[in-house]
């Protein structure tokens, strides 16, 4: 009997071993998955890491119950590349994989309920009033209900031991049952269902519809589609849903002719991927300038394997990119280029599919499951060179050998997954992967984070400036306007000032368009009672409301409960609750009434929830279809549009008042960003105007030079100063609740313990701005430690000090977890 160890995807520490039944240990092998049962009654899928060198002792060894591949579903350096997240970022392995693999490829067990139409119910022990209700909705169900769909139908928290309860007494039946979660896409073929060398039957064929007009269209049309008659072609393939749109006819008439025996209905497994080939094209042609970066960069991984380039807005990063990529696919190796938002990958795609044809591929969280799937598979079953294009998640995808990984606008905090665990940041990881595959890292951006640059600086990393943009263009004037004094002179139109709205006017006029940033998505932050003041609030966290106009509802952005909007004040009654502020949906409103023969689009998280949301809208303003665009940050990154000369910030207060050792760097960097977008040619003279009650702010004089190093300069100064990363390692312990009393002693007890251990580099517990976030209180504890201590000590100390306490049955109804490297 061999021993097998088993990763489950479960936040619980190390392998576990399965004994492995002799009929199955030809195929039980490292890196492909297995069934095992977990727990009272649950089964997980598990990937098999390796074997046991002997048969545990001490408890009872359950045997693996499938073996679900006859290949690895994960390569090499994958697992190595899991166990350095989960040991990095304070997580379990199983936490990983459970993040890394998709859902579709790991089948669990559901626990389902039945009913026992036997029960009788014990009249000297009645049931409760929650138990009947349960039983009353399984008696109603119609279909059969597993645990959650119970807990989505009764609206009860405990339908796990009310259920335990109920099946003790009788009155219900449980069972687990494995459930498949991939659907492998299929598609309804129509196929011309006669002989296709006897000509005589399609003759007969057209006698028999000859008095049904539309029968006759689509069957001559099939026979044209599939190429029936020419049998000198081989026939192609066509879908009812082409035979449809191209003969004009409704299924019926298909079915019609099925009946007929003139055709035939075939479904078939498809893939989810565009099967069209799509050729290479020519290799960007590079200035001069662009050019010797590029060898610079070459010469740089020479010596380092991670080199930053600093290249302004719109001085050709991407052009330089799509040569590194060239050079790497020439080599049969494969590249990885991580974008931080998804409305990026639109562009880029078009971008580098323009050069590298159908070895593009895209992966991110807009994809369905399925389509994940398929992707993962895709990858397993093909080492060819490749061009994987996505967001931080790529970087668990099999790739079979990495020579490259781009990491593009490096410094944005979106690379920072925040939950659930691996807590990680895709551009470090991506560095680590890379060096796991012997590939180089290139980290690009125009606003390079401190710690970043700081490396740069400091030797550790290569680094290679582009100072200019593309041909010379110029940087976009920057012009700050001082809100308080338009609203004093009454200079306002809304949320413009009469300034910025003289400014678009101008742009207009000239066949110009124009990006408006507002940080804020929905109508208005918050709404508020004209009379008292009151505003109301989300009932399960600690934040205010804000108004979303399009479904008239006030919505949590934390939970996202939607409440009604209160006729009257619930605190005085008077009829005079109003929305205060701007968000991006309002300054849509505005700017539509403003300016009404414009075309406006909006960006934000609201209008691009389905899967195309962001092609359709890039790809209108693109093409100019709309002159306006107002958005969220996710307008002011990484976007390239050509006939952009005027940028707005409604408002940069919310930006620069963030109180955060990293405030000022987040806002340096959106701002410059934001302004990037504006005169990317030529052609144009790019100009931004930033609106702000705080005209004086110390932030502004770097930002109205472009002076990324004079901003750095100031900011690393203040960092030593205070000793903030990058020079310490910080890690967030984050302490959460249901009851306000047992977090705030909780952290407490934690906080001491802490300082027990690590001194005065414990500081906290504080209360996080939002301190109640889904009903769970929450606390915070910040460790700063210098850079010279041992990290891998510093985590085994913290992960022995959850254990003890978790032990100790201290962690009881608390969610407990590390944050390392918090953005
Ligand atoms: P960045 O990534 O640095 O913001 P991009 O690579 O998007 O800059 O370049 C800005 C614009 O200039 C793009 O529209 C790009 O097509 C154009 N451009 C840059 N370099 C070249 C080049 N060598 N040849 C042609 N067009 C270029
Ligand atoms: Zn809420």
């Amino acid at each position: 009997m061999t021993f097998a160890e088993i990763l489950l995807p479960l936040p619980l520490q190390g392998t576990f071993t399965y004994s492995v039944p002799p009929e199955m240990s030809a195929q039980v092998c490292p890196g492909h998955r297995v069934i095992v049962p977990f727990g009272a009654k649950k089964f997980y899928t598990g990937i098999v890491t390796g074997f046991a060198p002997r048969e545990p002792e001490g408890f009872e060894v359950k045997p693996v119950s499938q073996v679900l591949d006859t290949a690895p579903i994960v390569r090499h350096p994958q697992l190595k590349f899991w166990n350095w997240l989960a040991d990095y970022y304070l997580c379990s392995p199983g936490e990983v994989y459970k993040a890394a693999l998709p859902a579709g490829l790991k089948i669990e067990s559901e626990t389902y309920i039945d009913i026992n139409p036997d029960f009788e119910e014990d009249t000297n022990h009645r049931l409760s009033e929650r138990e009947v209700m349960i039983l009353h909705i399984l008696a109603h169900a119609e279909k059969r209900m597993s645990m959650a769909d119970l807990a989505e139908a009764s609206g009860f928290r405990n339908v796990a031991s009310l259920t335990a309860r109920l099946m003790e007494r009788g009155a219900v039946m449980v069972s687990e049952k494995l459930v498949e979660r991939y659907r492998p896409k299929r598609e309804t073929y129509v196929e011309v269902a006669l002989d296709r060398y006897n000509s005589e039957a399609v003759h007969t064929a057209f006698d028999v519809i000859s008095s049904s007009p539309r029968q006759e269209k689509a069957f001559l049309t099939l026979l044209e589609m599939s190429g029936f008659l020419r049998k000198d072609i081989d026939l192609r393939e066509v879908t009812k849903k082409e035979l449809l749109e191209r003969a004009e006819v409704s299924p019926a008439i298909i079915s019609a002719l099925e009946t007929r025996g003139l055709v035939r209905q075939v479904k078939k497994s498809v893939s989810r991927f565009d099967p069209t080939e799509l050729p290479d094209g020519e290799l960007p042609t590079l200035s001069a300038a662009q050019d010797a970066a590029l060898r610079e960069i070459h010469l740089s991984w020479k010596e380092k394997d991670v080199t930053l380039l600093h290249g302004v807005t719109s001085s050709g990063k991407t052009e330089i990119y799509i040569h590194l990529i060239d050079f790497v696919l020439r080599q049969g190796r494969q590249a990885l280029f991580l974008v931080p938002e998804i409305a990026l990958t639109t562009q880029l795609t078009r971008r580098l599919q323009r050069v590298f044809g159908d070895k593009v591929l895209i992966y991110h969280s807009k994809f369905s499951d399925n389509e994940r799937v398929e992707l993962w598979r895709r990858m397993l079953d093909d080492n060819s060179p490749r061009v994987v294009i996505g967001a931080r998640s790529s970087v668990f995808l099999p790739f079979a050998n990495l020579g490259i990984v781009i990491v593009d606008e490096e410094h944005e905090s979106s690379y920072k997954q925040q939950d659930p665990a691996p807590r990680y940041n895709g551009r470090d990881a991506a560095v680590v992967l890379a060096g796991m595959h012997g590939a180089k890292v290139l980290l690009g951006s125009a606003t390079p984070a401190i710690d970043t640059y700081y490396k740069a600086l400091s030797g550790r990393f290569g680094l290679v400036s582009l100072t200019e943009r593309y041909e010379g263009v110029e940087l976009p004037r920057m012009e700050i306007v001082d809100l308080t004094l338009a609203r004093k002179k009454g200079q306002t139109y809304g949320a413009l000032t009469l300034d910025l709205k003289q400014k678009i006017t101008d742009a207009l006029q000239r066949g110009e368009q124009v990006i408006l940033f507002q940080n804020r998505r929905g109508f208005s932050p918050v709404a508020r009672c004209g009379m008292c003041g009151y505003v109301p609030r989300c009932e399960n966290c600690d934040v205010a409301l804000t108004y979303h106009k399009s479904i008239d509802k006030l919505v949590c952005h934390y939970c996202g409960t939607a409440y009604e909007l209160p006729r009257s004040c619930p605190a005085c009654h008077e009829p005079d609750i109003n929305p205060v502020g701007y968000g991006t949906e309002r300054v849509e409103n505005e700017i539509e009434f403003a300016f009404p023969d414009t075309q406006i689009a909006r960006m934000d998280l609201d209008t691009t929830r389905n899967k195309d949301g962001y092609a359709t809208i890039i790809e209108n303003f693109s093409q100019r279809k709309s002159q306006i665009l107002v958005g969220t940050q996710m307008v002011t990154k990484g976007l390239d549009f050509d006939g952009v000369s005027q940028v707005g910030i409604i408002n940069a207060d919310s930006m620069i008042n963030i109180p955060d050792f990293r405030g000022a760097e987040r806002a340096f960097c959106l701002i410059e960003q934001v302004a990037g977008r504006a005169g990317r040619r030529g052609s144009l003279k790019g100009q931004v105007t930033i609106q702000t009650y705080q005209p004086e702010h110390p932030l502004f004089e770097h930002l109205l030079r472009h002076d990324y190093n004079g901003f750095y300069e100031s900011e690393i100064a203040e960092r030593r100063e205070f000793n903030y990363p990058p020079f310490t390692r910080l890690v967030y312990i984050y302490l959460k609740h249901r009851d306000e009393r047992a977090v705030e002693n909780l952290a407490a007890a934690y906080s001491t313990c802490l300082r027990n251990l690590f001194g005065t580099r414990v500081q906290g517990p504080d209360t996080p701005y939002v301190s109640r976030i889904q009903n769970l209180f929450i606390r915070r504890i910040m460790l700063k430690i210098e850079v010279s201590a041992s990290m891998p000590k510093v985590k085994e100390i913290l992960r022995k000090l959850r254990e003890d306490m978790h032990a100790a049955g201290a962690l009881k109804g608390a969610v407990v977890y590390y944050d390392v490297d918090p953005m």
